[in-house]
């Protein structure tokens, strides 16, 4: 008997360590509506539902069009059906940039089409287009050292691959070129500019996105610009090692329209105790409009919504108000998330922590936070909860979505529960954007971290920010 207490002695003292680096336990009952939200989640099809609705009835919806304001309508429909309180539109404005026709072809020396596609917020040429020899560049930082007006007449290439990763991390660092091309090439008296596509697919599927924001009169400046497919990009660079002078044409007729309307979609559960204190909850509702917006991000507003639902049929509500938010505008230069911390500003202190799914649906992988020092014990414990859906560690370092840009400037806490992204960027901003990429288990999966996360998030006492 004493050789079992010591064995037994033995193992609490192994495990005791064990426990403290977990952090605080949560009280029993938190912790069985923690591990029965996520069960329910497992088994729960109302998210897949919701992404399906999205992507069938609305489909694309580009920031501040008729299809956009559709969404809103669908998200206001479906808040109030599934029982939340508060749901509301919170309008605000929004620049209009429709695509018009894109095309692009080689016409020396060896005449074909190229696959291409115009950027949010391009130019346009006139309707016969541009036409110029190219001249490529291997990188961004290669084109920002030319000098001024040394490629009068001329058709900006800039070649610059990325780099597949798991986090999506290679992204940050692909899209300066989509974001500066325009502008640099109009610096050096170019009449067109060429990106090869911010993406990692070899599809031939140009993928578009926001050049830099448009400015606050509307105007977008720099010449006409267009993302090539990556085949097309492998193509084009063949060529001009093939020949000493290449020229293409280049036709892009977008229209910037007068400005129009958009909005965030908010809807909540208020909380029991605390319901001044806000657990934001975030996706966006707008999409670009060459898919129909199933990964990015109507798998996020599927997430968001049905792991809300879930907390909504517990027997109470949790102590602090879960708040949904989903953002209009993203897409075009995060106008909605400007738009939410203006029209908050005066409550974004008592908004404890904020998460945002806008990274499609693959499986949550890692956790990471932005708290404060005394807070990362709750973090702990609340990502030991996780463990069983795979989830690991992750820094402290979160920058918690693109929506809560703003509020993590104005000190709010943020999480990040961060998707595998292996395969987002080969559809992102493409055609490709559609519901079958969507795999319902990996779905189900994201439902239950987010429903446990915004439930223990919402339930504790924890000050996030200190
Ligand atoms: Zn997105």
């Amino acid at each position: 008997m004493s050789h079992l207490i010591a064995v037994l002695a033995s193992c609490l003292l192994l495990l005791a360590p064990l426990t403290r680096a977990e952090g605080p336990l949560f009280p029993p009952g938190v912790r069985a509506t923690a591990d029965g939200l996520m069960a329910a989640a497992l088994d729960d099809a109302l998210a897949l539902e919701l992404v399906t609705s999205l992507s069938t009835e609305i489909g694309p919806r580009l920031a501040g069009t008729a299809q956009e304001a559709r969404a809103r309508d669908w998200a206001v429909d479906q808040l109030k059906k599934l029982g939340f309180s508060n749901v509301r539109v919170e309008p605000f404005a929004v620049p209009l940039w429709v695509r018009g026709d894109e095309r692009a072809e080689i016409l020396e020396p060896f005449p074909q089409p190229l696959a291409v596609t115009a950027l949010g917020g391009s130019t346009a040429t006139d309707p016969e287009g541009v036409a110029g020899d190219v001249v490529a560049f291997s990188s961004l930082a290669a084109l920002e050292a030319a000098p001024d007006g040394s490629l009068a007449g001329r058709i900006v290439f800039v070649d610059e691959p990325m780099t597949r990763t798991q986090d999506g991390s290679g992204y940050g660092v692909a899209v300066g070129k989509r974001r500066a091309t325009a502008y640099e090439a109009e610096r050096l008296g170019a009449v067109g500019a060429l990106i090869r596509s911010v993406g990692t697919d070899s599809h031939r599927f140009p993928h578009t996105g926001q050049m830099r924001r448009l400015t606050e009169d509307g105007g977008a400046g720099g010449v006409p610009t267009a993302a090539l497919s990556a085949p097309d990009a492998d193509q084009l660079r063949r060529v001009l090692a093939r020949a000493d002078q290449v020229s293409v044409r280049l036709v892009l007729t977008p229209q910037l329209l007068p400005p129009s309307r958009s909005g965030n979609v908010v809807a909540e559960i208020p909380g029991r105790e605390a319901p001044e204190e806000v657990v934001l909850a975030g996706a966006h509702l707008d999409a670009w409009d060459l898919g129909t917006g199933a990964v990015d991000d109507g798998a996020g507003v599927a997430i968001v919504v049905a792991a809300a639902r879930l907390l909504k049929a517990l027997p109470e509500p949790p102590r602090r108000t879960v708040r949904v938010v989903l953002f209009g505008a993203e897409e075009v230069g995060l106008v909605g998330a400007k738009a939410y911390a203006e029209q908050h500003a005066a409550e974004l202190e008592q908004h404890v922590i904020a998460a945002e799914s806008d990274f499609g649906a693959g499986r949550i992988w890692r956790f990471d936070t932005a708290v404060g020092q005394s807070a990362l014990p709750t973090t702990a414990a609340i990502r030991a909860v996780l463990h069983p859906l795979g989830i690991g560690p992750g820094s402290n370092s979160a920058r918690g979505g693109p929506d809560l840009t703003y509020l993590r400037e104005a000190g709010v806490p943020v999480v990040g529960l961060i998707q595998n992204g292996w395969d987002y960027f080969d559809l992102h901003h493409t055609p490709d954007d559609t519901l079958d990429k969507i795999e319902p288990a990996a779905l189900a999966q994201n439902v239950a971290a987010y429903a446990a996360f915004l439930y223990l998030a919402a339930e504790v006492e924890t000050d996030f920010r200190k």
